[in-house]
């Protein structure tokens, strides 16, 4: 039986994926837990979000399923932070004899709810023609993240990775997390670039810890298994309660839809699209560097990169109009958010200096307004300036935010480099 969980906690405590682990040593006494879980962000702009929009599933085999759901049920009735307004839980079961038949179904809804905006009812009325067991609490929002992790259990074959999440003891809540920094930059050499965003080098930050009330002490993301628990083993911390590994759709780009023309683009979703820089950057108050794109349609559309982009927009503000790349990222305000980018070509810009001497190779001097040029050394003459090529300080490839700026589904670069190099040219990890 799959069983699936969403929105139990709110910005003051509890966390979904801990929920989920508290449950699956619970449920050892009904049956014996198959497989990793699962740990899926969907639609990184939905406002009801608390964090970054997970969901998490598993899946038990047991003789006892009626029992599994009542205790399920009731922990998640227990456990969920239900006073806070925006903590709408809801739990999904699939039980083992149905999983072929919805199988189908519920792999589109997962892939509408990491792409698109999604009804409550939506959930609902998926949930009364496949007449599956659920229970949503109060406007049962959470049904919505429930089935579509439901969605991605059944259909296994989506990119994956991994993320080791280790949890507090619960005394420890809301205090401040005490781990080693300098174990955590070791533990992230150890195993870069198998796992990444532990640490941001450039930005001297430590990111694999969160900094909110809930339960989790660190999470450590990377390609298998193995990296993130060698990782993991090696930071040196406060005691940790639990810990449990999810295979995760994050560090996929699952979210991004490919497009061509800005007129397809709508607010709310993220997106793939090749444009040609319009306007030079201008950083704005706050430090947001935004700037205009336009597309071969002619359409245009802003892109920006806001300032917890930090380092990213020192390239950025080297775009000139005319730049051709591919940007990716979600739209919010008609405005493309930058995640990551891919410059496929560079206008060239020239700019005027003084000659250098056709005789004697000196840079020449301005022989007075209107009157050219005049070597110092040999008194050789030149009429016009010399057109030179100015340095762009940039070159093609591709770039990303540091990883303190990281969206959960943006793939790093670090994934990208051995396949993507070969189709597009150099890569530009942030680190
Ligand atoms: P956590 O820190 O535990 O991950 P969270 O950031 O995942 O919290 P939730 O509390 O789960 O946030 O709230 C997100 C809500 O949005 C859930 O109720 C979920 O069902 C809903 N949701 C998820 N994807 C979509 C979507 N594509 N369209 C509409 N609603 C969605």
């Amino acid at each position: 039986m799959i069983i699936s969980i969403d929105d139990t906690d709110s910005r003051e405590g509890m966390c979904t994926t801990y929920l989920c682990a508290i449950l699956m040593d619970e449920l050892k006494e009904y049956g014996t837990i198959r497989g990793s879980p699962i740990l899926i962000r969907l639609n990184p702009t939905i406002p009801y979000k608390t964090r970054g929009n997970a969901s998490t599933a598993f899946e038990i085999t047991t003789s006892e399923p009626e029992k599994v759901m009542e205790h399920v049920i009731s922990r998640v009735d227990e456990l969920s932070e239900l006073q806070s307004e925006m903590t709408n839980p809801g739990v999904v079961f699939i039980p083992e004899d149905r999983s072929e038949k919805v199988k189908e179904k519920l792999g589109e809804f997962f892939l509408k709810a990491v792409r698109e905006v999604l009804q409550i009812d939506d959930a609902k009325n998926l949930i009364a023609n496949l007449d599956l067991p659920s229970r949503g609490w109060k406007n049962g929002r959470g049904l919505i993240g429930a089935l579509a992790a439901c969605g991605a259990m059944l259909n296994p074959g989506w990119d994956h990775t991994y993320e080791y999440l280790a949890y507090r003891e619960k005394g420890a809540w809301g205090t401040k997390r005490q781990v080693d920094e300098e174990s955590v930059k070791e533990a992230d050499l150890a195993t870069y670039p198998n796992t990444w965003d532990t640490v941001d080098i450039a930005n001297n930050a430590v990111v694999c810890i969160p900094h909110a009330g809930d339960p989790v002490l660190f999470g450590v993301r990377g390609n298998g298994i193995e990296p993130v628990t060698i990782t993991s083993r090696m930071i040196i911390s406060e005691p940790v309660e639990r810990y449990a590994i999810y295979k995760t759709d994050q560090g996929t780009d699952l979210h991004l839809i490919p497009v061509e023309r800005i007129a397809d683009i709508k607010d709310m979703h993220s997106y793939t699209i090749e444009a040609t820089v319009d306007t030079r950057p201008e950083t704005i108050r706050g430090g947001h560097t935004i700037f205009s794109v336009r597309d071969d349609e002619g359409d245009e559309m802003d892109c920006a990169a806001y300032e917890p982009t930090k380092n990213f927009r020192e390239l950025v503000r080297k775009f000139l109009p005319g730049d051709r790349i591919v940007f990716s990222g979600s739209v919010k305000n008609n405005t493309l958010n930058i995640e990551k980018l891919n410059i496929i070509s560079l206008v060239q810009e020239q700019e005027s200096v003084n000659p250098t001497c056709s005789e004697c190779g000196k840079r020449m001097k301005s022989a007075g307004k209107g009157q050219g040029y005049r070597c110092k050394k040999c008194g050789t003459k030149a009429d016009l300036p010399e057109l030179v090529e100015v340095k762009r300080g940039i070159e093609t490839g591709m770039y990303e935010v540091p990883p303190c700026a990281r969206r959960h589904l943006a793939k790093p670069l670090v994934r990208c480099q051995e396949k993507e190099s070969e189709k597009n040219g150099k890569v530009f990890p942030s680190r």
